[in-house]
């Protein structure tokens, strides 16, 4: 009965996502050399600039649904995460965070893949904000309530949700405690409006393939491969910078765990991989939950914490990825970022993390609030989005592992007794 279903729809959406985006780049390149790589013929110059516009739509309509998605997906978290996390939860969390963003620093200002092309801008860029740590401080709590929505200011986005979040969940347990079912309404309310959300912005994910068609089109056209090897230096230096974040992780598992860094890894290769392949934390979630505890062997709480809040709130990669991003634009457009803006990276890219849902292309999402806040130009995301689809795979199996790696540190170091 569900195979006439399959067949019936469209044949577009039958070819999953990544292969779209795949022959969107081949078919890219052919049209792009068509137009003159490099060397535009100035009759075409009109059409070629057109070809922006699928990118550009698709950014704003990302940008537009930033806000609302890491306002939902930290209130429906602190709704319906089980059991008190706990401060040595929060304190391994923001610890991996960090490390992952300053490793993530660290290799991109080493290798500076920005600097291996010259890309120029897709349109005009915004000013580079000098910046101020005293009014950022300041700047921390809005005006007005709805301003951080209007104005995508991620800093103060976070600290509202964080604290409607924090009294939500209080009212919760305190009417459970009284026997009353009133919260069930609101929760029920921001279930489904996250939900909506997610829906709508996988009708921008559709438009993916043609918004990397056309802008690939476009940069080939006008300014030949140069920049392409940019691009490629960059998603090298996510990989070494992934790559050196797994190191971390296993060293941290072998020596605040009893759990070897062999048997993480042969537990978590079905986790990993489901989070390579669907591109989201979340749908590996009880995946990663299941090998915690049936292959790894962990005690149920620590698999529970680790899996289930971590999911919600714990992702390494994208932090790391949001914050080289950050840098490969700035080394990209010459300008070097000073301490104070780093360290701004730093703690944006920690809330942006917190606040991406675990789904597919979050984290793309999210990283328009990131420039934001240092006044980067958003415009360069949209050359991003040509790798994206391959890096977000990498950056959620990276995000699978530091949830597997919290629960073996939440586990300690005593082997539970049904394991030895
Ligand atoms: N796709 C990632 C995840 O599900 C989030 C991101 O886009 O970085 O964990």
């Amino acid at each position: 009965m569900i195979q006439p279903a399959i067949q019936a729809r469209p044949l577009w959406e039958r070819i999953p996502l990544y292969l779209q985006i795949v022959m969107a780049l081949i078919l890219a390149v052919g049209f792009g050399i068509l137009l003159g790589a490099g060397q535009p013929r100035p009759e075409n110059v009109a059409l070629i600039n057109n070809l922006a516009i699928p990118s550009n739509v698709v950014l704003k309509a990302l940008r537009a649904l930033a806000t609302p998605l890491i306002l939902l997906a930290v209130l429906h978290s602190f709704l319906t995460a089980p059991g008190t996390a706990g401060s040595r939860l929060a304190g391994l969390l923001l610890t991996n965070t960090t490390v992952a963003i300053i490793i993530g620093i660290l290799v991109a200002n080493v290798v500076q893949p920005g600097r291996w092309g010259a890309i120029s801008l897709p349109s005009a860029p915004s000013e580079i904000s000098p910046l101020d740590p005293w009014k950022l401080f300041q700047d921390l709590v809005p005006d007005a309530v709805l301003k951080p929505l209007v104005d995508n200011n991620v800093i103060q986005l976070i600290l509202l949700a964080l604290a409607f979040g924090i009294a939500l969940r209080g009212l919760k347990a305190e009417q459970i405690a009284q026997g009353k079912t009133d919260y069930r309404a609101i929760e029920q309310g921001i279930s489904m409006l996250f939900e909506a959300v997610i829906r709508i912005l996988h009708w921008v994910i559709v438009l993916v393939p043609l918004a990397v068609f056309g802008i690939v089109a476009k940069t080939i056209a006008l300014q030949g491969f140069t920049p392409f090897k940019s691009l490629a230096a960059f998603v090298l230096t996510v990989l070494v910078a992934l790559f050196l974040q797994v190191c971390y992780y296993l060293l941290r598992v072998k020596f605040g765990s009893w759990v070897s860094p062999q048997r993480l890894l042969t537990g978590c290769s079905d986790a990993l991989l489901m989070a390579f392949s669907t591109s989201s934390s979340i749908a590996a979630m009880p995946v990663t939950y299941e090998a915690l505890q049936e292959k790894v062997g962990l005690r149920e709480s620590s698999a529970s914490l680790g899996a289930l809040v971590g999911s919600n709130f714990n992702h390494d990669g994208t932090a790391l990825y949001e914050a080289m991003s950050a840098l490969f634009v700035a080394q990209v457009i010459g300008v070097n970022l000073s301490l104070p803006q780093q360290v701004t990276v730093v703690l944006t890219s920690i809330l942006a993390s917190v606040g991406a849902a675990g789904i597919p292309e979050a984290g793309l999402v999210t990283m328009t609030l990131v420039f934001s806040a240092v006044g980067l130009p958003v415009e360069y995301i949209v050359l991003l989005i040509a790798v994206d689809w391959f890096l977000d795979r990498c950056r959620t199996a990276i995000n699978v592992m530091g949830d597997m790696t919290v629960s073996c540190l939440l586990d300690g170091k005593d082997r539970p007794k049904e394991v030895e």
